[in-house]
């Protein structure tokens, strides 16, 4: 039986995958970027005299810091850089920020409280796994969503109309008057969570044990480096098509 199951097991990635891919056709949910998105990505992007307003969403676990389960609690470790990268964030002047992480609320609430500490009311949102559209089944499941950047713009487009959107940490919030792909950056160490809108997000290597361990982890301080070139940028999903943050990592190590 032992030897049965190790037989089968290089054929089980390729059967989660098939699982996936059927689930996501049943559910009609999409899984691919709409023609609309890919159109405005194709727009070029020009170098901006003063920089524009954007949004940062963040995810958490695996970005900012690593979660690790225990029998009786999960210890959180946090990422090295991670409050110059707060900071960096709020006082810039050019960035709304969120959060939005597939955890639990009462675990994201840990998590936040953690990170920013006395600035969490600079958040303009803190979205867990309760605002994805999950079943109740897809919920309890650990189902694996999507980040659909269509939410997000959906709901904070009606914010900044009904004039109810929270711009404090901008320096000049009348020059934002509607959050899309050409001003918004996801940051998440997952691919598969951001493929509906692949050229607005920045994927970090993921934090996880053995970087935590190595204290060496220095990518949060590349973001920052990242982000001062992208606030300048007019379409910010045309600019990171072309220059995506990891090539622009090797291009720097060379
Ligand atoms: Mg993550």
């Amino acid at each position: 039986m032992g030897s049965l199951f190790s037989s089968l097991w290089p054929l089980r990635p390729f059967r989660s995958f098939c699982t996936w891919l059927i689930r996501s056709f049943w559910s009609k949910k999409r899984t691919s970027p709409t023609k609309q998105y890919l159109n405005v990505t194709s727009i070029p992007s020009i170098i901006l005299v003063q920089p524009s307003p954007k949004l940062i969403i963040l995810d958490l676990n695996g970005t900012l810091v690593f979660r690790k389960k225990t029998k009786k609690t999960r210890k959180v470790t946090l990422r090295p850089f991670l409050k110059e990268f707060i900071d960096y964030l709020f006082t810039d002047g050019n960035f709304l920020v969120m959060v939005w992480t597939t955890a639990r609320p009462e675990n994201t609430k840990i998590m936040v409280d953690l990170i920013f500490e006395n600035q969490k009311e600079k958040l303009i949102a803190i979205w867990s796994r309760d605002k994805f559209g999950l079943s109740k089944r897809e919920y309890e499941r650990h189902t694996v969503p999507f980040k659909d950047l269509d939410m997000v713009w959906n709901y904070f487009n009606s914010q900044i109309a009904n004039g109810n959107l929270s711009k404090n940490t901008l320096k000049n919030s009348s020059e934002l008057s509607t959050l899309d792909p050409t001003n918004t950056v996801l940051i998440d160490d997952s691919r598969f969570k951001t493929q509906l809108q692949p050229f607005n997000a920045i994927h970090p290597c993921e934090f996880d044990l053995k970087c935590s361990r190595n204290g060496d982890d220095s990518e949060l301080k590349k973001i920052i480096k990242y982000l001062e070139v992208i606030k300048y940028q007019s379409n910010v999903a045309a600019y990171m098509k072309d220059n995506p943050f990891s090539v622009q990592e090797e291009i720097a190590g060379k």
